[in-house]
């Protein structure tokens, strides 16, 4: 009999198991069964071919629409062509090698399972050289490993097709024996869940449609209770440390600050100001996620929140992902306080505070003045780069850090804090990010955080149209571009053209496929053609600092026309003027990249213009993206409509640690339910046994879900 912890090879043998090793990391018994079917054929039912992803290695059920046997150009042999489809779109296969056997299996006519990896030639899908497996009724050992009309599709990898690991998935359920089950019986009880045994034979070989949603939903359960077990645990370690608590005084700063706004804080500003205001008072350190898109009105809640802390004597640190950014922090920090921040100069108010600017490209006695500031605690707040904590910069008593755009600050920076305080107590956090993040997505992957959101725009902004450039399809509309953002100019308008590179790296040697369009040549190439006579600045990560300041405020003050620039210009560049921007080879930046950067424009009066020039091929899922970003502007429905196009399990395992991860079935997007409920009872759960000392199927739980390192690391906290 055979057990979950079970090495694979002595059961399957050694040549089945390194490639089911080698191709897809699975070595045990239960990785092969958790190992679940990317989704289910029904027997006559055709796969979607619309969504296909350009290096994937899909399995597709098709149709063969047309076969075509003919002599190879350059060589001796045949070639045989095929045309497959699921009746709307088509694949083209060709295979060398075989051509006569293979004209004898495949049919004109019949449906089969056909994998490969996914290529593009001559703007149509290929699947070269696929293996594949006809499904018809001749074919008896293909009809075995099926069970009902049900057919698993595995994720599956070259040399590992789906329908090989159906046969491995049935040799091993064979002889499964059922050991005692991780979920502790009153919640199997109180859900109704069937055993895992149960549900693993349910999800492989699904007899019938209820028996698999029965089986998906307690496998389901598995990695939501999983993930939440872990923040549950990562909850209760962080709130009971001590913090250094930060009551509002009375006739302080704040209310100084307050006082001289010139505007009227929005609905949203007051409610999570007075949020924020009250776990700052608090004895235990607040973690807490504030999402807003760019210009609604983060910062002034940032500014409050610290302005509190500094009334009650400690010091704030605000963190920016790049020193051009948190240069700019602290220069509109320095603004919106006025004479309340210029402690030590003339003129400053009575009881004003300091703004600090550190960052390692300083000079050396810049630097040190800066250092020491905050070491002595003049400067009641510093900005710098996430350098500022991991570093050994000092502070004389660090009550409060804020972060600047979250998805560059994962949880182990948030760790390095904890211990930032005076007297070993964690400063409180606030994380603030410019992506919409949904419910579910924020308590799963930031699921140690409390959120609060920034829903409203305080000031009207003007609308950004938004336009894919398909120019695989429509060459021609490129020129338009160019003649677009000559028109903007000629208005008086200014225009970013975003490349995702640099191009002053060393030519790589995989030459199969063209690298990402770069600043460097492409600015050469529209200062030689299509933009000639316009001013063409540059801008990217790599330019000196001055250069790079130089640069910006030449466009700033109107002496640049088009900026030519990679990301740097995605957050905090704010130049209402500018009012088109293009994005080169846009397939290459993620969808909420691309709506952070088209946040660039529609900044003034005029409406915004945004470009998404692509090569990607129609029907291919990079296309829905950016068909996504074109439909609409509201951040929250597109970060929903991302999370509906991606592969979930990127989502978690991007966001935490950069690793894969292991949602397999969970959707976030459609699972809000079980997440929402795992989280409550994986709350109780630690809050009466914080280790899981007591619960050791639930401890090998979280560790079977979560990849060993991310668990390690866990473990540590
Ligand atoms: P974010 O940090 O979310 O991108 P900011 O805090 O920088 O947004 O605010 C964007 C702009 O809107 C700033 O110029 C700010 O002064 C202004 N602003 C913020 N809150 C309000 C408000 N309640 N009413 C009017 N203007 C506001
Ligand atoms: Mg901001």
């Amino acid at each position: 009999m055979t057990v979950l912890g079970d090495k694979l090879t002595p059961l399957l043998g050694k040549k089945t198991a390194t490639a089911l090793d080698e191709a897809l990391g699975i070595v045990t018994v239960g990785d092969l069964l958790r190992h679940y079917p990317r989704r289910y054929a029904e027997r006559g039912e055709l796969t979607d071919i619309a969504g296909l992803e350009i290096g994937e290695h899909a399995t597709v059920m098709a149709r063969i629409e047309k076969v075509n046997k003919r002599r190879m150009r350059n060589k001796p042999g045949w070639i045989l062509e095929m045309t497959i489809t699921d009746g709307y779109r088509r694949l083209e296969c060709a295979f060398f090698g075989n051509a006569h056997q293979r004209e004898r299996e495949l049919q004109l006519g019949k449906t089969g399972l056909f994998a490969g990896k996914v290529t593009a030639f001559r703007n149509k899908l290929q699947l070269a050289n696929p293996e594949y497996q006809m499904l018809d009724e001749n074919n008896e050992s293909a009809m075995d490993d099926f069970v009902g009309a049900i057919i698993p599709v595995y994720p599956a990898a070259s040399g590992v097709p789906s329908w090989s690991i159906a046969r491995c998935v049935r040799q091993v359920l064979d002889t499964l024996e059922r050991e005692p089950d991780p979920m502790p019986a009153e919640l199997l009880k109180r859900y109704g869940f069937l055993e895992l045994f149960d549900a693993l034979h349910a999800i492989h070989r699904p007899q019938d449609q209820r028996a698999l949603e029965a089986a998906r939903e307690r496998l389901k359960w598995d990695e939501a209770m999983a993930i939440q077990l872990i923040f549950a645990q990562r909850r209760f370690s962080a709130v009971s440390r001590p913090a250094p608590a930060c009551p509002p005084k009375p006739g302080g700063l704040l209310e100084a600050f307050d006082q001289r706004l010139p505007f009227e804080l929005t609905s949203g500003q007051r409610e999570v100001g007075e949020h924020i205001a009250g776990d700052l008072s608090g004895e235990h350190p607040m973690n807490r996620l504030l999402q807003g898109e760019v210009g609604s009105g983060k910062t002034v809640v940032a500014l409050r929140a610290m302005l509190q802390v500094v009334d009650a004597g400690r010091q704030a640190a605000m963190l920016a992902p790049t020193e051009v950014l948190a240069a700019q922090h602290a220069r509109s920090l320095r603004e919106m306080l006025g004479e309340l921040g210029q402690a030590g100069e003339l003129g400053a108010a009575e009881q004003a505070t300091k703004v600090t600017l550190l960052t390692g490209s300083m000079s050396a006695k810049e630097r040190k003045q800066a250092l020491l500031d905050a070491a002595s605690g003049a400067a009641g707040i510093v900005v710098g780069t996430h350098a500022l904590i991991q570093d050994t910069v000092s502070f004389a008593d660090l009550g409060f850090v804020v972060v600047d755009e979250q998805h560059r600050f994962g949880v182990e920076q948030r760790d390095a804090l904890r211990t930032r305080g005076a007297n070993d107590t964690s400063p409180h956090v606030l994380v603030m990010t410019a992506t919409p993040i949904p419910r579910t997505v924020a308590m799963t992957v930031y699921g140690d955080l409390e959120t609060s959101a920034l829903r409203v725009m305080p000031v009207g902004r003007s609308p950004i149209s938004t336009t894919v450039v398909p120019v695989a399809e429509k060459p021609a509309w490129l020129d338009r571009v160019w003649q677009r953002v000559r028109e903007e100019v000629q208005k008086g308008h200014q225009a970013y053209v975003v490349c995702p590179r640099i191009g002053d790296e060393p030519p790589s040697d995989k030459s199969d496929k063209r690298p990402p369009l770069a600043v460097l040549d492409v600015a050469a190439e529209l200062e030689a053609g299509p933009l000639a006579g316009l001013r063409i600045g540059v801008l990217h990560g790599r330019l000196p600092t001055d250069e790079k300041d130089a640069v910006m405020r030449a466009f700033a003050a109107g002496k640049l026309d088009v900026l030519v620039a990679t990301t740097v210009i995605e957050v905090g560049v704010n130049v209402p003027n500018a009012t088109a921007m293009v994005i080169m080879d846009a397939d290459r930046f993620g969808v909420s990249q691309l709506h952070q950067l088209r946040g660039r424009v529609g900044r003034g009066s005029v409406p915004g213009l945004c470009l998404l020039v692509t090569e990607a091929i129609d029907g291919t899922s990079t296309r829905e993206r950016l068909a996504a970003v074109e439909s609409t502007t509201d951040g929250f429905e597109l970060s929903r409509l991302d999370l509906e196009l991606r592969r979930e399990g990127d989502i978690l395992g991007a966001a935490q640690s950069g690793k894969r991860s292991s949602l397999k079935l969970l959707s976030l997007l459609r699972d809000e339910e079980i997440i929402a409920e795992a989280r409550e009872r994986a709350q109780e759960v630690v809050a009466e046994d914080p280790s899981l000392a007591k619960h050791p199927g639930l401890a090998h739980l979280v560790a079977s879900v979560v990849d060993d390192e991310r668990a390690e690391y866990l473990e540590k906290t």
